[in-house]
């Protein structure tokens, strides 16, 4: 019988195993340089065994035709299979990832989407449907796509939806656009659009693109707008306000309803960000609020895992009156099924080729299907618990921004620039070296150095917790050395990159000397 000194001794043994694989595993992901594959190249090393039916006949060239093949690429990585294959898989674990780690960029929603509705949308009914086949051969697809758009208008309390736009941004311009044709018609020549100085980057842009002057309202100290701002701002000139609900700091705009009625005496139009619906699907509708446009982002909170600039479905929802102006093609009911209607004199026509990004259209839909209104309703609900235990217990050194109860996302701020040195971006990057992908930080632009933090309703206390015990680690480390914090992050294979010149001059490909 083992004593207990001799299976502690194997305890401690295999604790030292693990340690090991941890360090050299973290040796590799430190590892700041993971070799190109044109230098790990040999000269006649093959990976691929592609067939030659005549001796001398290009490889490839009865598969492809002789005039697309080439006998010699010049300075083309020569590599076996398994080089190709460890290098990727090499890359691919060096991402920060959802699926890896806790990554509550606010006003993202990076949250966990069901890999059903990955395999749901990857069927080969839907992935071999060619966007050219004509109506009557894709009907089960265009009848997703109507019933998608009619659980959109009830989510939402819109009359009508359109799938067409291709992100949030593009959503907005839609919407814009609708509106600039809904005054034309009407023989209105509108030039301001009202947008809070809260608002999210893209409103702004959008407002400029649509041909709009934008005129900015002001928050009051309570981090919302008030109906008397709209009122003094909006006149005979004003075309809309855009207006994100719940707003940026993440709070619920409580007086939404008088500020579209102050518009609509002014014949103004109200249009509703709903970016943020991950906090009022299933509980409010923009409709209910006054809305005549909304956009909603399906790759935020209807299943679709995105970052890093793709893909997404922006879907507008209008009131009736708007509807003629919606985007071409719209789905028609016809006496044997859907059809895809371009004859629409009043409609702003296309932004985008074809429907709307499918894919995205069949993982939502499949979402809304799985969770029912009850479902989507309790996603909201845990999603604006997860934001507020954060809020509640960081309270005392990452104090939120705002007075006012948070929706889905709490804005935190903190006194360690003052007091230690150390910055918001700082406190962003050591973040890293505890598995977790920063919040968005020093937005919204209202609160300075700001944290805003959406942790989704897709996560457990026990992950919540982590972080939580990860900010009070920093703050001890920002007090006692801060050096510590200011080189993180320390684990990474990368440390700091100059963002601007990444962001401006990336390098995208290799170039022989
Ligand atoms: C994300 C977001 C947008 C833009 O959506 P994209 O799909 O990234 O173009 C607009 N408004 C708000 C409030 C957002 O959070």
């Amino acid at each position: 019988m083992a004593t207990a000194g001799e299976i502690s001794n194997k305890a401690a043994g295999l604790a030292h195993h693990n340690g090991s694989a941890t360090r050299a595993r973290d040796a590799h992901r430190r590892s700041p340089f993971t070799p190109l594959l044109f230098e790990l190249s040999a000269e006649g090393r093959v990976g691929a065994d592609v067939p030659r039916r005549e001796p001398g006949q290009i490889a490839g060239a009865d598969i492809l035709g002789a005039d697309l093949c080439r006998e010699d690429l010049p300075g083309f990585p020569e590599l076996s299979e398994p080089q190709v294959t460890r290098h990727f898989l090499r890359l691919s674990q060096l991402n920060f990832a959802q699926a890896l780690q806790f990554y509550p960029l606010g006003s993202c929603t990076m949250k966990y989407n069901p890999v059903l509705n990955d395999e749901v949308a990857a069927l080969a009914g839907f992935t071999r449907l060619h966007p050219r086949t004509p109506a009557h051969l894709a009907a089960g697809a265009l009848e997703l796509m109507a019933r998608l758009e009619a659980a959109l208008a009830e989510i939402t309390g819109m009359d009508a939806i359109s799938l067409h736009p291709a992100a949030g941004a593009q959503g907005e311009l839609t919407g814009l656009l609708c509106a600039r044709a809904y005054f034309r018609k009407r023989g209105e020549n509108r030039r301001k659009v009202i947008v809070p100085d809260t608002a999210h980057g893209t409103n702004p842009a959008s407002c400029t693109l649509a041909g709009y002057e934008m005129v900015v309202a002001k928050s009051n100290a309570r981090d919302f707008i008030e109906a008397a701002e709209v009122r003094r701002l909006a006149d005979g000139d004003t075309a809309a306000m855009m207006i994100t609900n719940p707003n940026t700091l993440g709070i619920f705009e409580p007086q939404i309803a008088e500020i579209a009625a102050a518009l609509h005496q002014k014949g103004a139009l109200l249009y509703i960000d709903g970016a943020n619906l991950n906090a009022l699907m299933g509980i409010a509708k923009p409709g209910h609020m006054g809305a005549d446009i909304v956009q909603l982002n399906l790759h935020k909170t209807f299943s679709t895992p995105h970052g890093g600039g793709g893909p997404g479905a922006g879907p507008i929802g209008v009131s009736r009156a708007l509807e003629p102006f919606l985007p071409v093609p719209r789905l028609k009911k016809t006496g044997s099924g859907w059809i895809l209607d371009c004859a629409r004199p009043d409609s702003i026509g296309r932004l985008r080729s074809f429907h709307g990004n499918f894919g995205m259209l069949v993982r939502a839909y499949a979402y809304i299907l799985a969770l029912g209104g009850d479902g989507l309703a309790q996603a909201s609900r845990a999603a604006i618990l997860s934001a507020n235990y954060i809020r509640k217990r960081l309270e005392a050194h990452f104090p939120a921004a705002s007075a006012e109860p948070s929706m889905h996302e709490c804005v935190l701020e903190h006194d360690l620039e003052k007091s230690a040195g150390i910055s918001t971006f700082e406190i962003a990057k050591r973040l890293l070296d505890f598995g977790i992908h920063p919040p968005t930080i020093y937005f919204p632009l209202v609160v300075h150095g700001a944290l805003m933090i959406e942790p989704t309703e897709t996560e457990t206390k026990e992950v919540l917790d982590e972080f939580i015990a990860a900010m009070e680690r920093i703050r001890e480390e920002a007090l006692t050395d801060p050096d510590l914090v200011k080189g993180a992050p320390h684990t990474l294979a990368l440390s700091r990159v100059d963002e601007a010149e990444a962001a401006r001059r990336p390098i995208l490909r290799w170039q022989a000397k």
